[in-house]
C-alpha cells in the first residue's frame, strides 16, 4: 500500500468543481471501493475502517462541510438544540413500557431510561419484552394523553418552539442535498442491485478481474449446527471458522465464505448445497458475487450507519435527507428512492434491510411533515408489500411491512390516510386480495388445506386496519364519511364472505371420516373482533354514519343467500295461536356458526336504538325479524343441540367451534349478538308468535303441542336436554339486560356484573379474572376501576396467589342462570352459593335478581313472560313433575322454568309498585291461576303440588318462594286503593312469615342456650371437686404463692437437674433408657430400633455445600490422594469452602424394604422416559417413597446406649487422671501404638518428649482407666453403615466410591461436623433456640448422622483411625512423625473437635481385644479434648481478630482481669505488643466469636450423649448471646469465664500455647500479610434484591456480556448467592467443563454453588434451581404485582415488588440444602415430556 492517500479537502474541493459532481463522486467510490472492500487477504477490522474512514468518509465530510469536518461539526453543534424525540430503536429482548394511564393506545411505548425519567413511573404501567422493531415514543405528543416527554427529552419552556426551522445555513443545506442524492441513489442501486456478475456502467471498472465471492445467505430451514457441518465439508475451514462464519450469516443474513477465481466459487457453491442437501431437503442458498459488487454492495450498508450518524448531528441534515429519499426521480416512473428500498425489502437479506429500517426510524418517521409524506409513500405501495412479506420467510419484525404500527396508529395521521388515500379499503383490500384463494364457488371462504405458516401471515394485516381505527374521530367531515363509508362496503364485503361459511350438517349413523377444518375461519373471527367493534364504535359516533351503515349491513344480510329454506311456509297452530313460517331443521339441514353480518346489524340496531336515529329509519317496518333472527336463531339452536348431544357423531371439531362461540374470547361478537338479536326481534314481534318461532326451531313444537307418548328412551332424553335448553335461552332473552343501550347501564356496570359472576363461583385471583372477562382493542378489561367496588381482597401467604372475594351485600345481584356461564362454572356457582347461604342460615332458594329496567324499544320483550304460550310451556313442564313420570322431566328444568316464573313475577311486583293496578297489563299471575283446558290445573296450583315430589327437595325453598310471590302479588292487586297504607301492608305477608322463620329460629337459639347453661354447671361442679380433692397440687403452682416446704423441694429438685444437665466430663449426666419403636413407611410395620435387631434406616440425601464458604467462588480441588495432606478431608480449612452435608427428610424404612424399593424402582425407571432427569440411577438416587425428596443413600439408626454414669468412679479416676497426665498417658499410647504398627518407635523427637514429661507413662496405662466391650450389631446394621459412608465418601470427594479407602471415615466425621454447623447456621439465622426448634426431621436426621458417624468406626481399620487421631491431636501437641501439619489459624476446630472424639476409642484397641473406653474414660477424654480444643480455638479467635470492640468501665470483673492477663501472655508469645487492649475488649471479642463453635459443640454433644440440655437453651434467645454463653459453658463443662481455662491448666498449656503462637503462618497472619478468616464467621445470605423490579430490569438492560460486543438479545442471570450476573443460555460465553460445553451459569454453578445454584433470569422473571448439569427447575421470582401474583416471563407486565417472606423461603431453601429436593419435587410434578439443556444455561 504505497500509496498515498488523498487528501479530503483537496478531493472535496475537485468534486464541488466539477462540471458534475455525481460523476466525480462515483469514480472516486469506483475506485477506491474495491481496493478496500475486496483485497486478496482480508482485512482486520480496525484496519479496514481506518481505511474506509480515511479514504471514504474523509473526502465526503469535508465536501458536506466544505471545511474539515471537525470545524464544521463544532460550528454545527453551537447552534442546534438536540431532538426532543427519544426515538430509540428497540433490541429484541428489550424491555420496554407502556403506561396504562395514559397511552393512547398499547402500542405506544417508552425504553427503560425514557420511562424511568418519566411521570407514568408512578402510574399504572405494563412492561414486555420487545420483539426488536420498534422505537421509544418519547416526545411524540400524539402518543400520550399526558407527560409525552420524560425529563431528559423534555423541551422545557424556554427553548420550546425553534424546531421546524432547521438551523443550517442555506449553503450548507445545498450541499448536503447533493451529497445525499448521489450517495443514497448509489446505496438504493446496490442494496437493490440482482445482477451478480456486472456492474452498473457508471462503476464498471476498466479491466475486470477473475475474483469472485461464494457467499451463504441466512434461511429458516437450516440449523446452526447443518451449517457448521456443511461449510468444514465444503469450503476448507475449521470448527472455529465455520463457527464465525455461520453466527454472522444469522446475525447479518449473508457471509462470503470462500473468495477466488470463478470456477472456484462455482465448485464451493455445488459442494455447499450437496451437502447441505444431504442433511435437509432443501439446499442452502448460495450465490457468486462479483468482488466489485459485492465490495460496492458493503460500502452501500457502510454508508447507510454513516447516513444514520451524520443525520443525528443536525434537524437540517435530516431533512435533506427525507427531502432526497421522497424526491420523484427525474423521469416520474421510477418511485422515489425510499419506494424503491421498500418495495425490495423481501428481496434483501437481513443485514441490508435492518439498516434501511433504522434509516427509516431515525429520518423520517421523526419529522411529522415527512412521515406523513412517508405514510403516503407506504399506503400506495401496502398491497405490493404485504404480499411480498406473506411470500417471504423472515420473520415480521425484519420486514417493512412491521412500520405500519408507527404510522397507522398516530390519529392525525390515520385520519389523513382515510381521507386521502382510503386506507381502510386499501387494507382490506390487500387481506381480500389474498384471501380471495380460498372462495367456494358462493364466494364464501373456505380453508380446507390451507397453509397455516402463510394464512398467519395474512392474519397480522387486520393489525393494521385496527391500528387506523384506535381513534375515533370526534369530528366528521363530508370527506370522511364518504371514505370512511366507502371504507365501510369493502369491509361488508370481507364479511359477506365469512357469512354462512364452513356449514356443518349433523351426521347420522356413522361418526365423520375427517373432522373438518374450523381453527382458520375462527381465527378469523378473533382477528375480526376488535375491529367489528371499533366499526361499531365509529358509526356510533355519528348518527349519519350509522343510519348509512345500518341501511348497508341490512340490505348486505338480505343479499346473503346462504342456508335458503327448502320448503314453503305453513301455518303452525298452538293455543289458539297461529304462526305462518318456512319450516327449517337445524338437525337436518345445513348450519353455520359465522354470521358477522347479522351480528354486525344487531349491533348497529341497539346504536341506532341508543342515540334515538332509529325514529329516523324511514321505513322500520320493512325489517322483517323473523327473518333477521333466523340465522342467528339457528345458530343457538345449534349450540343448544351439540350440548344435548345431540351431534356427538360430528366429532370434536364443532364442539370445539361451538366453544369458542360462547367463549369469552369471540361470544361479544358471536353469542352476545345473537341474544342481542333474538332480543330485537322479540321485542317487535308478536310474543305469541316469536315463542312459537322459538319452540319450531328446537324442534320441540310437537312435544308441547300435542302428546309425548310413545317416544323412544334416546328421543326422551334429547328433548328434555333441549326444553332444558330452550327455557334456558327465554331466561336470558328475557333477563340478559346488562348491555348499554338495552336498558341503562355503563361499560362500568356491565364488568361490574361480569366480576360479580365469576367471584360467585368461587375467589379469585387477579390474573383469572382479567382471563374471564373480554378485553378490549387496548387488552383493558376494565376490571382495576370496579375490582375494590365489588370485592375484597385477601393477601397472598408465602406461597399461592392473592385472592378476591365478592363482598358480600353484593350477593344479591348473583344470577345462577347468567349467561356467560359454561355449564361447569353454572353448576360450581350454584353449589357454592347454596353453601353460602345455608352457611349464613337463609334458605336455599337462589331467586333471580331484579334485573335493570329494559329501554323504551325493548320494554315489550317482557310481554314474553305473560304471553299465552309461556303459560301453556310452563304448564306442561310442571305438569310433567307433579305426574312423576321420571322419564319426562328433569330437575335442571323444573328449575329453569321455577326462574321464569320467578322473573315474570318479579317483573309484575315491580310494574305494580310502579304504576297504577289498572293501568299494569303484564298480568302473569292472573294467568297462572287460570285453569287450564285440557287437564284442569293451573300453574300456581301445580306449583304447590310439585312443592310435595320428593326429588325436588332442593327446589324446595324456591317453590316456596314463588308462592309467596304470588300471595305477595295477590296482596298488591287487591289491596291497592290508597297508596300511603298500601307499602305497609304489601309488606306484610312475606314479612308475617319471615317473622314466623325468626321467631321459631329464636326458639331453638333459646332451648340450645338453656341445654348449654346446664352442662356448664355440670362441669362446674366436678371442677371444684376436683380442686378441693387435689388441693395440694394447686397451691404448688408458682402463682399459688410461697407457701413453706413445697417451694424448697422444686429448687432442690431443679438443683439436682442442673447437675445432670452436663455433657462431658466426670459430671455429666445420664443417658435416658429410651425405646424408640417406628413404622416403616413401606410395609407399615412396627420395629423397635435396636442394635441387634435387623436395620431400620433413614432416608437421606448427601451433598456437597458451599452455604458456609467464607471465600465464595473458590473450591480448592480435593483430588488428592494422600490421606496426610495438610487439608481436607483430614482437616477442614476455616474457610468452610466447600463441605458435606447430609439431610434427611426423617423418613424410617427397613433397610430390606429399602433395598426392595430401590430395586424396584430401578426396574422401572429405567423404561420410563427421562426419568434420568430426575434422578440419577447410577448415583444411587431416588425419591422418597412418602414426600417425594431426593435421596442418594440411607442412614442407619442406631440407638443410644443407655447410661447411668457412676460419679464415685468417676471422681475417684479424677484424682489420677489430670490433664498433664492425660496427655502423657495418650502420647505414650500413640507413640506406642505407632511402633507397634510402623516399627519406628525411637522416632520420637525431643520436641514431643518435651510436652509428655521425663515420666512417659506406660503404652497400656491408657487401660488402666476403664475400659469395657464394645456394642456389638447386627450384620444388617453393618451393612448399612457401609452403604452411608461409601456414599459420603463418594459424593464429598466426588470420587469413585473405595470403602476400603483411608478417607472413608475422615468423610463420616466431616459430614457429621459440617452438618451440625449447618444446622447451626439455620438456627442462629431464624433466631431460634438451639434445642427444641429443630423440625423433627432435621432432628431425627442430625441424630442419626451422629450415632452413625460414631460407630462407622467399627467398619474401618483401627490402625488407620489411630493414624487419623495421631494426625489430628498433631495440631494441639507436637506430633513425632508428622510434616506439615497446620497451624492453629488454618483449621476449623470443630471439625477437628468432632473428629478427635469420634476416633479416640480407637486408641482403646488391643491386638488381640476389641476394647472401648468405658463410659468414665470416655467422659475425661471428650472433656480434655474439648478443653483444649476451646482453647486453641480462642487463640484462633484472638489472632486473626482486628476489631476489638470499645467496651467503656474498668477491667475490674473476673473475666476481664483473666482476659487481659491471657492477652499480655500471648502477645508475650507470638511477639506482637497488643496494646490498649482492655480486658473486657478482649474478653468480648474472643466469647463472641467462640460462640458459634460452643453452639455446634453442645449440639454435637446433645446428639453423641443423648443428655438433655439446661432449659435456658430452650428458651427464646430474646436478649444478647451473653445469656446464652453461661448455660452453653455450663453444658460443656467448661467455666462460665471461659479466660479461667487457662488458669485451670496453666501450667500444661503455657508450653503450647507459646507452640501454637510461634508458628511462621500465625505470624504472617498477625503481621497482615496473611488474609485469615474472622470469628465469628460471616454468616452467609442470599444477596439483596431491589424492592422494585424494574430497578433489575434496568440493571439487565446496562449488562454487557464479558466475551462479546454485538448487540444481539441477551439473558442476563443473576447468581443469588454471589450477585454475579451471567450471560446465560448464550453461545458466547459457554466453556468447558470436564471436557463438556457447558453455560455460563452451570460453570459458575461449579464454584459458586458447587454444582447448586439459584439464579434469577432478569428478563424472564424466574428463578432458575440448578443442580448437576443435566437438572434444573424453574420457581417463581419473589416478585408479586399489587394483586398478589408472580409473572414469570412477564406475560402481564404488571408493576413488580418485592415480596420479603417469598425471598427469605428462598434463602431457606438454600441454606436447608433443600434445592435438590425442591428440583427433583418440580420435575416429579411437571412430568417432562422433553428434555430441557440444563447445562447450557
Ligand atoms: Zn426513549
Ligand atoms: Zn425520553
Ligand atoms: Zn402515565
Ligand atoms: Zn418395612
Ligand atoms: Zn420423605
Ligand atoms: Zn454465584
Ligand atoms: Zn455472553
Amino acid at each position: 500500500m504505497a500509496e498515498k492517500s488523498p487528501d479530503g479537502l483537496d478531493l472535496s474541493k475537485e468534486w464541488h468543481e466539477a462540471a458534475d459532481t455525481r460523476a466525480e463522486l462515483l469514480r472516486h467510490l469506483k475506485e477506491q471501493v474495491p481496493r478496500i472492500f475486496a483485497l486478496k487477504k482480508e482485512l482486520s477490522p480496525q484496519d479496514e475502517e481506518e481505511l474506509v474512514q480515511s479514504r471514504l468518509i474523509l473526502p465526503l465530510e469535508c465536501f458536506l462541510f466544505g471545511e474539515h469536518p471537525q470545524e464544521g461539526l463544532q460550528k454545527l453543534q453551537q447552534g442546534s438544540s438536540s431532538s426532543q424525540l427519544c426515538g430509540r430503536v428497540f433490541k429484541e429482548g428489550e424491555t420496554v413500557y407502556s403506561c396504562r394511564d395514559c397511552a393512547i393506545d398499547p402500542t405506544c411505548v417508552l425504553c427503560m431510561d425514557c420511562f424511568q425519567d418519566s411521570v407514568h413511573k408512578t402510574h399504572r404501567y405494563k412492561m414486555h419484552a420487545s420483539s426488536g422493531g420498534g422505537f421509544c415514543d418519547c416526545g411524540d405528543v400524539e402518543a400520550w394523553k399526558i407527560g409525552p416527554y420524560c425529563a431528559k427529552h423534555d423541551p422545557g419552556t424556554a427553548t420550546a418552539m425553534v424546531t421546524d426551522d432547521c438551523g443550517l445555513e442555506p449553503e450548507l443545506y445545498e450541499r448536503a442535498e447533493r451529497l445525499f442524492r448521489v450517495l443514497l441513489q448509489y446505496v438504493t442501486d446496490f442494496l437493490v442491485w440482482e445482477e451478480n456478475f456486472e456492474l452498473p456502467s457508471e462503476l464498471q471498472p476498466r479491466t475486470k478481474e477473475d475474483a469472485y465471492y461464494c457467499v451463504l445467505y441466512n434461511d429458516e430451514h437450516h440449523s446452526y449446527d447443518h451449517v457448521i457441518y456443511t461449510l468444514q465439508r465444503s469450503v476448507n475451514c475449521d470448527h472455529n471458522e465455520a463457527h464465525t462464519h455461520t453466527a454472522l450469516i444469522d446475525k447479518e443474513g449473508r457471509r462470503a465464505v470462500k473468495r477466488g477465481t470463478l470456477h472456484s466459487c462455482q465448485e464451493a457453491k455445488d459442494m455447499i448445497r450437496s451437502n447441505s442437501e444431504h442433511i435437509s431437503l432443501q439446499p442452502l442458498r448460495v450465490e457468486i458475487l462479483h468482488a466489485a459488487i459485492m465490495a460496492h454492495q458493503t460500502f452501500a450498508l457502510r454508508l447507510g450507519a454513516w447516513f444514520q450518524k451524520i443525520i443525528g448531528y443536525s434537524v437540517g441534515f435530516r431533512q435533506a435527507f427525507c427531502q432526497v429519499s421522497l424526491e420523484a426521480s427525474a423521469d416520474g416512473d421510477t418511485p422515489c428512492l425510499i419506494s424503491r428500498l421498500m418495495l425490495h425489502d423481501a428481496r434483501m437479506y437481513k443485514g441490508a434491510r435492518k439498516i434501511v429500517h433504522e434509516l427509516i426510524f431515525c429520518s423520517l418517521l421523526m419529522e411529522t411533515e415527512f412521515k406523513r409524506l412517508f405514510a403516503i409513500e407506504f399506503t400506495k405501495h401496502y398491497k405490493q408489500l404485504q404480499k411480498d412479506f406473506i411470500n417471504d420467510d423472515h420473520e415480521r419484525s425484519i420486514s417493512i411491512t412491521a412500520l405500519s404500527v408507527q404510522i397507522f396508529t398516530v390519529p392525525t395521521l390515520a385520519r389523513h390516510l382515510i381521507e386521502e388515500g382510503n386506507v381502510i379499503k386499501v387494507i382490506v383490500g390487500t387481506v381480500m386480495a389474498l384471501l380471495r384463494e380460498h372462495l367456494d364457488d358462493n364466494n364464501r371462504f373456505f380453508f380446507l388445506g390451507y397453509n397455516s405458516d402463510k394464512f398467519s401471515r395474512i392474519q397480522v394485516i387486520f393489525h393494521d386496519l385496527r391500528y387506523i381505527l384506535i381513534s375515533k374521530p370526534s369530528m366528521w367531515t363530508e370527506e370522511l364519511r364518504k371514505q370512511f363509508l366507502e371504507g365501510f362496503m369493502v369491509f361488508l364485503g370481507l364479511l359477506k364472505c365469512m357469512q354462512g361459511m364452513e356449514e356443518v350438517k349433523r351426521q347420522f349413523g356413522q361418526h365423520i371420516a375427517v373432522e373438518p377444518e374450523w381453527e382458520a375461519g375462527f381465527s378469523l373471527q378473533i382477528q375480526l373482533r376488535h375491529i367489528l367493534a371499533m366499526f361499531q364504535d365509529w358509526c356510533s359516533s355519528d348518527d349519519e354514519i350509522l343510519l348509512l351503515t345500518f341501511k348497508e349491513c341490512h340490505k348486505a344480510l338480505m343479499r346473503c343467500t346462504n342456508q335458503p329454506f327448502h320448503r314453503e311456509a305453513s301455518d303452525y297452530y298452538m293455543c289458539k295461536h297461529i304462526l305462518h313460517v318456512r319450516p327449517y331443521k337445524v338437525s337436518q339441514e345445513p348450519v353455520s356458526i359465522h354470521l358477522p353480518i347479522s351480528r354486525l346489524l344487531a349491533g348497529l340496531y341497539v346504536l341506532l336504538c341508543r342515540s334515538g336515529a332509529v325514529e329516523r329509519l324511514q321505513d322500520p317496518e320493512s325489517c322483517d325479524f323473523a327473518l333477521l333472527v333466523e340465522l342467528p336463531l339457528r345458530c343457538v339452536v345449534l349450540a343448544a343441540q351439540v350440548s344435548a348431544e345431540m351431534w356427538r357423531r360430528n366429532g370434536l371439531s364443532l364442539v370445539s367451534q361451538v366453544y369458542y362461540y360462547q367463549d369469552v374470547k369471540c361470544r361479544d361478537e358471536m353469542y352476545d349478538k345473537d341474544i342481542l338479536m333474538l332480543q330485537i326481534a322479540a321485542s317487535k314481534m308478536e310474543p305469541n308468535h316469536f315463542l312459537m318461532l322459538i319452540l319450531l326451531r328446537f324442534e320441540l313444537f310437537d312435544f308441547f303441542n300435542g302428546s309425548h307418548s310413545g317416544k323412544d328412551q334416546d328421543e326422551l332424553v334429547h328433548l328434555n336436554r333441549l326444553t332444558e335448553e330452550m327455557l334456558y335461552l327465554l331466561i336470558v332473552v328475557v333477563g340478559e339486560r346488562y348491555v348499554p343501550g338495552i336498558s341503562q347501564v355503563s361499560k362500568e356496570d356491565v364488568t361490574m356484573r361480569e366480576v360479580i359472576h365469576l367471584l360467585c363461583i368461587e375467589p379469585m385471583a387477579h390474573s383469572s379474572l382479567v382471563k374471564g372477562l373480554p378485553e378490549n382493542e387496548s387488552h383493558e378489561t376494565g376490571l382495576e376501576s370496579v375490582i375494590t367496588k365489588v370485592a375484597t381482597f385477601k393477601k397472598p401467604g408465602v406461597s399461592g396467589h392473592g385472592l378476591y372475594e365478592v363482598k358480600k351485600e353484593l350477593l344479591e345481584e348473583f344470577n345462577p342462570f347468567f349467561y356467560h356461564y359454561s355449564r361447569s362454572q353454572h353448576s360450581k356457582a350454584e353449589e357454592s352459593q347454596k353453601k353460602r347461604r345455608a352457611q349464613e342460615g337463609n334458605d336455599k332458594a337462589l331467586r333471580p335478581p331484579v334485573p335493570p329496567a329494559f329501554y323504551q324499544d325493548f320494554a315489550s320483550v317482557v310481554r314474553l313472560l305473560c304471553c299465552d304460550i309461556i303459560i301453556h310451556i310452563l304448564r306442561r313442564v310442571l305438569q310433567r313433575a307433579a305426574e312423576e313420570k321420571t322419564t319426562h322431566w328433569t330437575e335442571a328444568m323444573i328449575q329453569r322454568a321455577l326462574h321464569l316464573m320467578g322473573q315474570a313475577l318479579l317483573e309484575e311486583k315491580a310494574q305494580l309498585e310502579d304504576s297504577r293496578v289498572e293501568e299494569v297489563t303484564f298480568d302473569f299471575s292472573l294467568k297462572a291461576r287460570i285453569i287450564g283446558s285440557e287437564h284442569g290445573k293451573s300453574v300456581f296450583l301445580l306449583l304447590s303440588k310439585i312443592k310435595a315430589v320428593p326429588s325436588l327437595e332442593a327446589q324446595k325453598d324456591m317453590i316456596k318462594w314463588l308462592l309467596q310471590m304470588f300471595e305477595i302479588i295477590k296482596c298488591l292487586r287487591e289491596k291497592s286503593s290508597p297508596a300511603a297504607s298500601m307499602s305497609m301492608e304489601i309488606a306484610k305477608p312475606e314479612e308475617s312469615i319471615q317473622d314466623k322463620e325468626k321467631a321459631e329460629r329464636k326458639r331453638k337459639a333459646e332451648a340450645a342456650k338453656l341445654h348449654r347453661q346446664k352442662i356448664m354447671a355440670q362441669m362446674s361442679a366436678m371442677q371444684k371437686n376436683f380442686i378441693e380433692s387435689n388441693k395440694m397440687l394447686y397451691d404448688n403452682m408458682p402463682e399459688s404463692g410461697h407457701q413453706g416446704e413445697p417451694v424448697t423441694s422444686s429448687e432442690s429438685s431443679a438443683n439436682h437437674q442442673r447437675e445432670l444437665c452436663v455433657a462431658v466430663g466426670p459430671n455429666r449426666g445420664s443417658t435416658p433408657a429410651e425405646r424408640e419403636v417406628l413404622t416403616c413407611i413401606l410395609c407399615q410395620e412396627e420395629q423397635e430400633v435396636t442394635t441387634r435387631a435387623a436395620a431400620m434406616v433413614l432416608t437421606a440425601c448427601v451433598q456437597r455445600s458451599t452455604v458456609l464458604t467464607q471465600c465464595r467462588g473458590k473450591i480448592p480441588t480435593a483430588h488428592t490422594d494422600a490421606v496426610d495432606g495438610t487439608s481436607y478431608p483430614l482437616f477442614m480449612p476455616p474457610e468452610l469452602a466447600v463441605g458435606t452435608h447430609t439431610g434427611s427428610c426423617g423418613h424410617v424404612m427397613h433397610a430390606t424394604c429399602w433395598q426392595k424399593y430401590f430395586e424396584a424402582v430401578q426396574n422401572t425407571t429405567r423404561n420410563r422416559l427421562h426419568a434420568e432427569l430426575i434422578f440419577d440411577l447410577e448415583n444411587g438416587e431416588y425419591l422418597c417413597p412418602l414426600c417425594k425428596s431426593l435421596c442418594n443413600t440411607v442412614v442407619p439408626l442406631i440407638p443410644l446406649e443407655q447410661l447411668s454414669f457412676n460419679y464415685e468412679n468417676a471422681e475417684l479416676i479424677g484424682q489420677h487422671l489430670t490433664m498433664p497426665r492425660w496427655i502423657q498417658v495418650l502420647g505414650a499410647r500413640i507413640n506406642g501404638l505407632k511402633s507397634v504398627t510402623q516399627d519406628n518407635g525411637n522416632n520420637s523427637s525431643d520436641d514431643a518428649k518435651g510436652f509428655y514429661g521425663e515420666s512417659q507413662p506406660d503404652f497400656r496405662s491408657i487401660l488402666s482407666y476403664g475400659v469395657q466391650e464394645p456394642r456389638k450389631f447386627s450384620d444388617s446394621i453393618v451393612d448399612m453403615i457401609v452403604v452411608c459412608a461409601t456414599t459420603v465418601y463418594r459424593v464429598g470427594l466426588q470420587t469413585a466410591p473405595n470403602e476400603l479407602c483411608a478417607r472413608v471415615p475422615l468423610m463420616t466425621w466431616n459430614t457429621c461436623a459440617f452438618t451440625i454447623q449447618a444446622i447451626e447456621n439455620i438456627l442462629q439465622e431464624e433466631v431460634k433456640t438451639l434445642f427444641g426448634s429443630l423440625q423433627n426431621r432435621q432432628l431425627a436426621g442430625l441424630k442419626a448422622i451422629v450415632q452413625f458417624s460414631a460407630t462407622q468406626r467399627i467398619k474401618s481399620s483401627q490402625a488407620v483411625i489411630q493414624r487419623h487421631f495421631a494426625d489430628m491431636f498433631g495440631v494441639l501437641l507436637p506430633a513425632s512423625s508428622r510434616k506439615n501439619t497446620p497451624s492453629i489459624v488454618e483449621v476449623d476446630f470443630f471439625h477437628l473437635l468432632v473428629g478427635l472424639v469420634l476416633s479416640v476409642p480407637s486408641l482403646y484397641q488391643e491386638e488381640t481385644v476389641d476394647l472401648h473406653p468405658s463410659a468414665v474414660s470416655s467422659a475425661y477424654n471428650h472433656l480434655y479434648i474439648l478443653r483444649l480444643v476451646t482453647m486453641a480455638h480462642m487463640l484462633q479467635v484472638l489472632f486473626t481478630s482486628a476489631d476489638f470492640p470499645a467496651v467503656a468501665g474498668e477491667d475490674d470483673t473476673e473475666e476481664a482481669k483473666a482476659a487481659a492477663e491471657w492477652c499480655s501472655a500471648m502477645s508475650q508469645y507470638s511477639k506482637r505488643p497488643m496494646p490498649e487492649l482492655s480486658g473486657r475488649a478482649v474478653a468480648e471479642r474472643v466469647k463472641r466469636g467462640i460462640e458459634p463453635f460452643l453452639r455446634c459443640a453442645a449440639l454435637f454433644f446433645n446428639c453423641l450423649t443423648g443428655v438433655r440440655p439446661p432449659e435456658e437453651l430452650l428458651i427464646i434467645l430474646t436478649v444478647t448471646a451473653q445469656v446464652q454463653m453461661e448455660p452453653l459453658c455450663s453444658y460443656l463443662a467448661l467455666p462460665s469465664n471461659v479466660f479461667q481455662l487457662f488458669q485451670e491448666h496453666r501450667d500444661t498449656v503455657a508450653p503450647l500455647l507459646q507452640r501454637w503462637s510461634e508458628s511462621p503462618v500465625v505470624s504472617k497472619v498477625l503481621n497482615g500479610k496473611l488474609q485469615t478468616v474472622r470469628y465469628p464467621r460471616r454468616r452467609n445470605r442470599l444477596i439483596d434484591l431491589p424492592d422494585d423490579y424494574s430497578a433489575l430490569l434496568n440493571q439487565a438492560s446496562h449488562f454487557q456480556c464479558p466475551k462479546s460486543t454485538d448487540d444481539e438479545r441477551k439473558h442476563p442471570t443473576l447468581c443469588l448467592c454471589c450477585g454475579a450476573m451471567l450471560c446465560s443460555l448464550s453461545s458466547c460465553c459457554l466453556s468447558q467443563v470436564d471436557g463438556e460445553d457447558v453455560g455460563a451459569c452451570t460453570a459458575h454453578a461449579a464454584t459458586c454453588g458447587a454444582g447448586v445454584g439459584m439464579f434469577l433470569r432478569i428478563r424472564e422473571c424466574e428463578i432458575v434451581l440448578r443442580a448437576s448439569k443435566t437438572r434444573g427447575s424453574t420457581y417463581p421470582a419473589p416478585y408479586l404485582d399489587d394483586y398478589g401474583e408472580t409473572d414469570p416471563h412477564l406475560v402481564r407486565g404488571n408493576p413488580l415488588h418485592l415480596c420479603p417472606e417469598r425471598y427469605r423461603k428462598l434463602n431457606q431453601l438454600w441454606q436447608q440444602h433443600c434445592i435438590l429436593e425442591e428440583i427433583a419435587r418440580s420435575l416429579e410434578v411437571v412430568n417432562v415430556m422433553f428434555a430441557f439443556e440444563w447445562q447450557m444455561l
